[in-house]
């Protein structure tokens, strides 16, 4: 392979995009094949981050009354301003009773009512809040590794609460969060930005759940935990570095994956339905 230039530095998406297919690494980023298309999920779960990340962008966010309505005004200003033509729907998914364009919106909607319920008191957020997508650039294991945080919170203590807000249907839970690659690549980012840092707490927000309880799923790593999931991340990296096939995996991710026209194995295009 004469292309090397994917082995300079490393992101989460780089990572999981290879380890749920090597064809599609392959396409993204050794061919350098990128499209507009996306799936509706992601776009909805841009929109909701979006939102969140406007809310604490204004530094007298903890000092004035935010209502929901303005939190659905700027989520419909983003909805409708970023729509495009290349949005769709997986085939398999499609269901234009059940499940469709207005669906997606509307768990959109509920994302954002269940986190506004969580987190306002009497219409003030008054998190710690110290950054919002914060751009890093660290090493995990001797590799370069780029990447955005979602929010990062800090308490007068030094307590560090790393947030990264989810919108996905399955719920991420504790063994998850204890054993995530992206979360460990964020704990070493906060750890060169804070090294006189008291505790970092790596924090999943699931926005579908309802309940404060279930939606908030906290970790914290010691050495020894960190150290193994840096060993697993340094093994995937390994093993994109001595690729030589980069053999297509065929699974149900194929649904919403939009390069069937560059993939090996697929001989028509994606079957989802533009929206
Ligand atoms: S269509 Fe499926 S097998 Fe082909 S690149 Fe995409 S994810 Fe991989």
């Amino acid at each position: 392979m004469k292309n090397k230039s994917y082995k300079k530095t490393y992101s989460y998406s780089k990572l999981n995009s290879y380890k749920s297919c090597p064809q599609k690494f392959k396409i993204i980023y050794i061919d350098k094949i990128r499209n507009q298309n996306e799936g509706i999920e992601a776009f909805m779960g841009k929109r909701v981050h979006e939102v969140l990340e406007w809310l604490y962008l204004d530094p007298e966010i903890n000092k004035k009354f935010i209502s929901f309505d303005s939190i659905m005004a700027k989520y419909n200003e983003l909805w409708n301003d970023k729509w495009h033509d290349s949005i769709f729907m997986a085939k398999c998914k499609f269901d234009k009773t059940f499940y469709n364009k207005k669906t997606l919106y509307d768990i959109g909607v509920d994302c954002l009512g269940n986190y506004y319920r969580n987190f306002n008191l009497n219409g003030i957020f008054n998190q710690n809040v110290y950054k919002i997508e914060l751009g890093f650039q660290c090493t995990v294991g001797g590799n370069v590794f780029r990447g955005f945080i979602d929010r990062i919170d800090v308490d007068d203590k030094g307590f560090i609460d790393v947030i990264d807000y989810k919108t996905g249907k399955k719920s991420k839970t504790i063994y998850n969060a204890k054993n995530d690659f992206q979360l460990a690549i964020y704990y070493k980012a906060v750890m060169d930005l804070f090294p006189d840092f008291q505790k970092i707490r790596l924090n999943f927000y699931n926005l579908r759940e309802k309940k404060k309880d279930k939606m908030v799923i906290q970790a914290e790593y010691d050495e020894k935990k960190l150290n193994k999931i840096i060993k697993n991340i340094n093994d995937v990296v390994y093993d994109i570095n001595h690729e030589e096939d980069f053999i297509a995996k065929e699974s149900l991710l194929c649904e919403w994956c939009y390069y069937w026209d560059d993939c090996e194995v697929k001989a028509s295009q994606n079957p989802a339905i533009r929206l």
